[in-house]
Order: C-alpha cells, then structure tokens, then sequence
C-alpha cells in the first residue's frame, strides 16, 4: 500500500453534490435508487468522471489498495468508510478512493468490513511505511503494526495472484 495524497474536491463533482442534496442525504449511491432515467444517466456519467479524475491526478492509475495497474473500466470507487457504516460520507470526497474489481482482494474482499483503529488507510502519512514486501512476493506488518496485520487479512493483500505478481 501506497500513501495516497487526497486533493482538492473537482468543482463538477461538487456541483453535482450541491444539486443532488437530497441524493446525497439519503446516500442514494446505486444509479438504479436515482429518480429518473435523466438523473440515472448524469450520475453514471459523474461517477465515472469522477473515477478517471481520481485515478488520473491522485492515484496515478493504480489500485489504492494492493498497487495492481487499473483503469476506469477496471475499477471501482471506493468508500473508505463503507456506506453501510457512514451514511453521511457516502458522497464525502475525502471518504473516496478507486480500487481494483478483483473478488479475492481489495474493496470487494473488504465487503463492509471497517473498523478505523484496525485499518491502515492509504490516506494516512505513514501508510507506505506499514508494510514490508518480501523476496518471495508477499507482504506483511513492518514492525508489529497489529494494524497493518489486521489490513493484510480484510483486504486479502496475500491474495495468490497478488503475490505472484509481486514476485
Ligand atoms: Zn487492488
């Protein structure tokens, strides 16, 4: 895992929040709870933009979790915090990063497991230094950052491929 530096919230997006307050309230983030077919078109089209600009400016197109390459097609946005936990920052920019689409790792290996004090984020400043990668393509704990152990297993960061690929 990588430091990631968050940037200022895109003026589009931030429109869109200001438009959508209700939305937004609601933490209506499925394209299939928008209310119109119009308001379903616009929010994929945001949500996508979104993404590239994220992948583009912070992420510098990899995977904000195990670092695989990404693309917009190939990736997801995902909530630090997950929804199910923090409904008012589900459409919080600063709760949002991309991740990879793969099953066995990352967000979707995450599900709506969180719990701050257990979970390494990218965003925090010591985030690279958490994390040790050894010879045989594996990572584990630098030092005994029960965080950092705790990351590893809800993220599946020893995810067979993962590994092979790092090797
Ligand atoms: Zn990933």
């Amino acid at each position: 895992m990588r430091h990631i530096a968050k940037g200022a919230e895109p003026e589009f997006f931030a429109q869109w929040r200001r438009r959508n307050a209700k939305i937004v309230r609601e933490c209506r983030w499925s394209e299939d709870s928008m209310p119109s077919e119009a308001d379903r078109e616009r929010w994929k089209a945001i949500r996508r933009q979104l993404k590239t600009d994220m992948i583009e400016r912070e992420q510098g197109y990899l995977c904000c979790y195990c670092e695989s390459r990404i693309a917009a097609d190939t990736s997801d946005i995902e909530h630090i915090c997950p929804r199910s936990k923090c409904r008012p920052l589900c459409f919080a920019y600063s709760n949002l990063l991309v991740s990879c689409t793969k099953t066995s790792h990352c967000n979707h290996h995450k599900g709506s497991q969180y719990d701050e004090r257990k979970l390494v984020s990218p965003l925090q400043s010591d985030a690279t230094s958490q994390f040790r990668y050894l010879s045989d393509g594996s990572v584990e704990a630098n030092g005994d950052s029960e965080a950092a152990t705790e990351t590893i297993r809800i993220l599946n960061l020893n995810a067979r491929n993962l590994s092979a690929k790092r090797e």
